[in-house]
């Protein structure tokens, strides 16, 4: 799967989601016949599910989130406003999550419901990059959601939003690596093609250097990818979470830095679109902020490698 986000990410970041079947795995945590239904449809090509957890006050400290959950006779009613959420308009369900009934702040707990259910108003931003798909927020008042949509246990949603994170942190990884890898191979090109000064570019080699630099960290990012897709694989999420989250963090600011170079050696025209470089670089941004902004996955890498004091530390104000 991680080679595929990776082809994908080579020629169009915005390809991830046609084989990632955007936010649909956590929907494989329900024996419901009725969110099972849903799986296969996805499968089918007939389902493309969103997911809400930002909210306009909270976006990072995802279990500080004031969307709410009640319980009632056959389901629960919930409320609440998400923004800066992708996939709205395009998708056929969204998975949203709220606080759960314990009452306990934190324990969270998550629904996936049809984009047509009465009572969810969908508002729509401009975004800058990622445009294969919407960008906007959501809000919902008192909405009823059938018992049947509630995925998992009401309260332990953290722990659902933890691991698919994990897996789709660490595929948007793969995809970023891909998306500077073809950056580096446009600008291999044209530094064969364009000549300046009677003479191709390439005998400039500072436009060597990058090209030296940044496959090299791509291909080591990769690597490192693949071993945390193995520990997946085997279920080890826990022990696979500080490089997961470092990639994200380090695949994505690697794949900027080799789409940089390759637009500057492409001068005037790497401005225009007669290239995608551009592209890459406003998909990439968005890329660096989407599940985890850089910042907070290096924050994480040190919780997990040295300890959640740290965290604390930074967080609490713990001494
Ligand atoms: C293209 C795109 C697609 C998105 N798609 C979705 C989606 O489908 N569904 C969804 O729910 N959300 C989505 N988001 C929202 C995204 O997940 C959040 O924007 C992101 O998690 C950051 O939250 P925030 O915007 O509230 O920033 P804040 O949490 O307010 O952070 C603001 C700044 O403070 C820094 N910061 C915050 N906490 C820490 C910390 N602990 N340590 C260090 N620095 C910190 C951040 O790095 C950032 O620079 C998307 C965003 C983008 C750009």
């Amino acid at each position: 799967m991680i080679e595929v986000f990776r082809h994908a990410g080579r020629s169009n970041l915005n390809f991830r989601d046609v084989v990632g079947g955007a936010h649909s795995r956590p929907l494989t945590k329900s024996k419901n016949p009725k969110v099972q239904d849903i799986v296969r449809q996805v499968v089918a090509g007939k389902a493309y599910i969103a997911i809400a957890i930002t909210e306009p006050d909270v976006g990072t400290n995802v279990p500080g989130m004031k969307s709410t959950s009640k319980k009632v006779d056959g389901g629960y009613l919930i409320s609440g406003k998400k923004l800066y959420n992708a996939r709205l308009e395009q998708a056929t369900h969204v998975i949203i999550f709220t606080q759960g009934t314990t009452g306990k702040v934190g324990e969270l707990s998550v629904f996936v419901l049809p984009i047509d259910t009465p009572g969810l108003k969908i508002e729509h931003l401009s975004a800058h990059g990622l445009t294969g798909n919407s960008y906007g927020g959501l809000t919902f008042e008192n909405v009823f959601v059938p018992e049947d949509y509630l995925i998992g246990t009401d309260g332990k949603g953290a722990e659902i939003f933890s691991e698919h994170f994990l897996y789709w942190r660490l595929m948007q990884a793969a995809a970023a690596i891909g998306t500077g890898e073809d950056a580096l191979r446009q600008m291999a090109d044209r530094l064969k093609s364009r000549e300046a000064f009677g003479a191709p570019i390439g005998r400039f080699t500072h436009l060597q250097q990058p090209i030296g630099q940044h496959s090299i960290e791509l291909r080591m990012a990769f690597s490192l990818a693949k071993e945390a897709a193995e520990q997946i694989d085997s279920g080890d999420y826990r022990g696979a979470r500080a490089v997961i989250c470092g990639l994200k963090a380090e695949g994505v600011e690697i794949a900027l830095k080799a789409v940089d170079a390759a637009t500057r050696a492409f001068g005037g025209e790497g401005y225009s679109t007669k290239v995608d470089l551009g592209d890459r670089l406003r998909d990439l941004n968005g890329l660096r902020i989407a599940d985890g902004t850089t910042d907070v996955m290096r924050m994480e890498v040190v919780r997990w490698l040295y300890g959640k004091e740290f965290w604390e530390m930074a967080i609490e104000g713990k001494k």
